[in-house]
């Protein structure tokens, strides 16, 4: 067995043989509890048929756990720093791809069909640079790639956000994004001090495995979500502000928009957090007409 990089020890004798400075605008916190490293690789049920995904890989603390498990691993480094100290503290894996390329910007399906093609089962799974985490997930659920699902680490108040149930001060578009598109599960939440540095915040990982199905039939996903988004735009707004303000020709369309509500037995006074997806459907549904 191979010596783990996720030590303290060790992660400061890699980092002071490069002279690596952290940059905090890169959203630089790496691991340094093995322990947590695999259970995340667990939860995630990355196997030898697994090609697993890595975002930002640091100096390769959890890339080498997933080069141990998985079939193969390709991974997107956006600092050039790290690729020589890569190079170095994964040697001896033969199974890992490393791409020096900014995730957002990546063709995440022409990577997947070069390097993923021979394996039956896809998986994310990175420790997030927090500064960016909405953007990538963002990315990931709506570019519909062909994976299982995703094992990430980020902010434990966004890990909320993303399985939050309606009413709640969580809840709001990101959580009917995850939710139209994936069964969202907390498993775990992760104390700041098993950072180097540590973070200001604590973190959670959060399993999301992408639904066959959507939950809900929805005849334009774009008004979906143009619906969604408007509806939480001013929180303390009513449900009828939000949409006559929000959506465009919102303002042109009050009367119909108010009939719309009605006829669904929605109350227009009622606020956006308050609607379950299913109502966000049939709201979307009906209003299409109008705005698709
Ligand atoms: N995986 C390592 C670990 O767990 O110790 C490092 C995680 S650290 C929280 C986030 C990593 O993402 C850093 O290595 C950072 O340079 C990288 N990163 C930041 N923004 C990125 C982006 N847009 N695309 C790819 N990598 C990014």
């Amino acid at each position: 067995m191979y010596k783990d990089i996720a030590t303290p020890r060790r992660t400061k004798e890699i980092l002071e043989r490069y002279g690596f400075s952290f940059k905090k605008s890169l959203g630089q916190n790496f691991l340094i509890d093995a322990n947590i490293l695999r259970k995340i690789v667990d939860v995630a049920d990355i196997s030898p048929d697994t090609g697993a995904i890595e975002i930002g890989p640091g100096i390769g603390a959890l890339t080498e756990q997933l080069a141990r498990r998985a079939k193969k691993v390709v991974a997107f480094e956006i600092d050039g720093r790290l690729l020589p100290i890569l190079a170095d503290t994964l040697s001896a894996y033969d199974n890992v791809r490393i791409f020096h390329q900014d995730v957002l910007k990546a063709d995440l399906h022409a990577v997947i069909a070069e390097e993923l093609a021979d394996v039956s089962d896809r998986m994310v799974v990175a420790n997030l640079p927090y500064y960016v985490t909405t953007p990538i997930i963002m990315k990931l659920l709506t570019e519909r790639l062909p994976i299982r699902g995703m094992v990430v680490m980020l902010q434990k108040e966004v890990a909320d956000r993303l399985a939050a149930k309606p009413g709640t001060k969580d809840y709001g578009s990101l959580t009917i994004a995850v939710q139209y598109y994936t069964e969202a599960e907390v498993v775990m939440t992760v104390p700041r001090t098993v950072f180097m540095p540590q973070p200001n915040v604590d973190s959670a990982v959060i399993r999301l495995v992408k639904r066959q199905h959507p939950p809900v039939v929805v005849d334009d996903e774009g008004v979906f979500f143009q619906v969604v988004r408007a509806s939480f735009a001013q929180r303390r707004k009513t449900l009828f502000n939000n949409l006559t303000n929000n959506l465009p020709g919102g303002k042109e369309n009050k009367e119909k928009i108010e009939r719309v509500l009605v006829a669904l037995g929605i109350d227009p006074r009622r606020r956006g957090e308050t609607l379950d997806i299913a109502e966000f459907a049939s709201l979307s549904n009906a209003l299409a007409p109008l705005f698709g």
